[in-house]
């Protein structure tokens, strides 16, 4: 096999220049920890055919602020074709940046495509748990399956993340999760543990509550079972805030989230290039999984429009039906005008046989009956009724191949059919949705699912008692989701089944059954 062994040939070269030259910032200190380092685990993330983003964080005592020191440190990392790392195929260093919390985000490159690697940190002395990734297949290959696991809203008091080390035994080759990876408030009741600190509103404050999350031994195997792709909701910040308005009118606001942001960045395995200036983090982008899928990743909170008509004296949601004219503002936008114009490019330019969006919340309308008319929840798309009609206006020009829309936030399984006109019934059908339920948080009323259901008639499962995840199997002409959900997370060891389980065949857009 002479191209595997030129190849071999080549990382290795690659892997002792990088080893012997390592381009650090500035001069490292010498790992020496008071304790084992590698307390939050390893994760990985943004597959591409040839390279993967490998992440980690030094933290000896995690819940200490001032973290193992003010130098950065430097970090080697490993990629090996077996989990006993005899057949490492590269290695480099990496900086632990003190600034960054000691978090290391180390970009691998040459690799093979379409194949799984073990990874590990060493510092100090000490080793990391060794964390499973993948490469994307090659450009041009649509023989390969993708198996996606879909996960959101993970509530650490709410629940024990069981369905995480359920997600972690089905080795997926991919995590989608689209948002809610932490909860900035406390929860009264109904509580399995508690988080250390309610409300934080600082850098450190954030820091803490992402340790106490990371530190969960199921989350830990969601990470280093697969690499993730990550998009961020509301609560990463704080609950319904809208770009740069929180619920509460805090003319600090923007102060606040910028240091969520950087918090956000610190504990999750993405790119140092979503970095970009004037304090944008640009989650959003396209993910080739070889030509079999296109995963567009979406972030619908850090540019959209205010909610419309919200409660006198206060920002975010509220649930409001036709007296509120704003509603139809058509300028109104949920995604920005620079991501809803990078995503009908990104669209029109698909060629991939699948075109996965991979967004926050429900997108198909979910009213519910009143009096006055159908009312609606203003923070998902009911509340910017145009920006949809804008995404699918969008879609249906691009003539991109067997939409799928992704999507998380309502704490509830919705599995629905997506009409060109959403509201129009008789309109044809343009794309299926899988709107998974959550990890932990808690989901609303059957009966407010059920009078949700009773008035959208292209809404064809609805659920919101049950926790879990959504696997997703897609092949060249059917794609599978089984919606996954735990007994109780009030039990660490739950056990998972499948609520149901639908279909999407190529070429014939919506649920097939
Ligand atoms: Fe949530
Ligand atoms: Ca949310």
């Amino acid at each position: 096999m002479p191209d595997r062994r030129v190849f071999l040939q080549r990382a290795f070269a690659v892997a002792a220049t990088a080893f012997v030259f390592p381009r650090l910032a500035r001069a490292a200190a010498p790992a020496k920890f008071s304790a084992y380092p590698f307390t939050l685990g390893v994760a990985s993330g943004s597959p591409v055919a040839d390279g993967i983003l490998l992440w980690t964080r030094l933290a000896p005592d995690p819940f200490d602020a001032e973290g193992p020191g003010r130098d950065d440190i430097e970090v080697r990392w490993e990629v090996a074709q077996d989990e006993k790392f005899s057949r490492i195929v590269r290695r480099g260093t990496a900086l632990a940046v003190a600034d960054r919390a000691h978090a290391v985000h180390a970009e691998v490159d040459g690799l093979e495509p379409g194949r799984w690697y073990h990874y590990r940190f060493l510092a100090g002395g000490e080793a990391s748990a060794t964390g499973r990734t993948r490469t994307a297949p090659a450009p041009g290959r649509d023989d390969d399956r993708l198996r996606l696991a879909l996960a959101s809203c993970q509530h650490y008091e709410q629940g024990w993340f069981v369905a995480h080390r359920h997600l972690a035994a089905e080795s997926p080759d991919l995590v989608a999760f689209v948002g809610d990876y932490i909860y900035e408030r406390s929860r009264k009741g109904g509580r399995v543990r508690t988080h250390r600190l309610d409300n934080p509103r600082t850098l450190v404050g954030y820091r803490l509550h992402y340790a106490q999350y990371k530190t969960d031994p199921d989350l830990q195997a969601a990470h280093a079972c697969a690499p993730w792709l990550c998009t961020w909701d509301d609560h990463e910040v704080a609950n319904d805030y809208a770009n740069d308005r929180g619920q509460d009118l805090d003319p600090a606001f923007l102060e606040r989230r910028a240091a969520a942001y950087r918090a956000y960045f610190e504990h999750l395995p993405l790119r140092p290039s979503v970095l970009r200036e004037g304090g944008e983090y640009r989650l959003y982008g396209a993910h080739a999984w070889g030509s079999l899928v296109n995963l567009l990743v979406l972030d619908d909170r850090q540019y959209r429009a205010h909610q419309a008509c919200p409660r006198a004296g206060r920002g975010g949601s509220n649930v409001v039906g036709p007296s509120c004219t704003e509603l139809a503002r058509p300028g109104r936008t949920l995604l920005g005008e620079a991501q809803e114009r990078w995503l009908d490019g990104a669209l029109a330019g698909s060629k991939a046989r699948w075109n996965l969006l991979v967004q926050q919340t429900l997108l198909v309308p979910a009213g519910t009956p009143s009096p006055e008319g159908l009312k609606h929840w203003t923070d998902g798309w009911d509340g910017y009724p145009w920006a949809r009609r804008r995404l699918l206006d969008s879609l249906a020009r691009s003539r991109a191949a067997n939409p799928v829309v992704l999507g998380g936030d309502v704490h509830a399984n919705y599995v629905a059919d997506v009409h060109a006109d959403p509201e129009d019934p008789a309109s044809p059908i343009v794309a299926a949705e899988f709107c998974g339920t959550s990890i932990t948080s808690e989901g609303t009323s059957a009966k407010r699912v059920a009078a949700i259901r009773a008035a959208n008639p292209h809404i064809h499962f609805a659920d919101a008692s049950r926790r879990g995840y959504v696997a997703i199997d897609a092949g060249r002409d059917r794609l599978e989701a089984r919606l996954r959900v735990v007994d109780s997370v009030h039990q660490p060891d739950s056990p998972v089944s499948t609520a149901a389980t639908f279909h999407v065949e190529a070429g014939r857009p919506g649920i097939a059954g």
